[in-house]
């Protein structure tokens, strides 16, 4: 699906329905902080086309993937290092738990690797 969806939290903050701090954005793609961070930078990038996650955005529309991971790539320029992770969680067991495709930018700091 690649329209909005009226009960999707990322859709209503790309709507401007609910707040977010943004820290970058085009006319495709939104970045703003995340309301948990995880690391001194935890930034979300989002296209503003609702897709379920990051398959199904590969499939409908691999140049939106693309943007996200250039606006991604964009805010982490903006760290000291420019040095940065991207997370793409797909499915509940992956850790999803908002079902609008979401790249977790993290940095700042020195990332350990936990998954489980
Ligand atoms: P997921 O678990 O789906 O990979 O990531 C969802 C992320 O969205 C989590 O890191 C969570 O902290 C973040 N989040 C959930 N609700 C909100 C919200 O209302 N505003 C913002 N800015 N982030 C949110």
């Amino acid at each position: 699906m690649s329209t909005e969806s009226t009960d999707c939290l990322f859709c209503k903050i790309v709507a401007g329905e609910v707040p977010s701090e943004t820290v970058a954005s085009n006319d495709r793609v939104v970045a703003f902080k995340d309301i948990d961070p995880q690391a001194p930078m935890h930034v979300l990038v989002v296209p503003r086309d609702h897709h379920g996650d990051i398959a199904q955005l590969a499939a409908a529309d691999p140049a939106l993937l693309a943007d996200v991971v250039a606006l991604a790539d964009e805010v982490a320029g903006t760290l000291a290092d420019g040095q940065f992770r991207l997370v793409f969680n797909s499915g509940p067991r992956a850790g999803q738990s908002v079902f609008h495709v979401h790249g977790h930018v993290l940095g700042g700091t020195q990332l350990g690797w936990q998954p489980a």
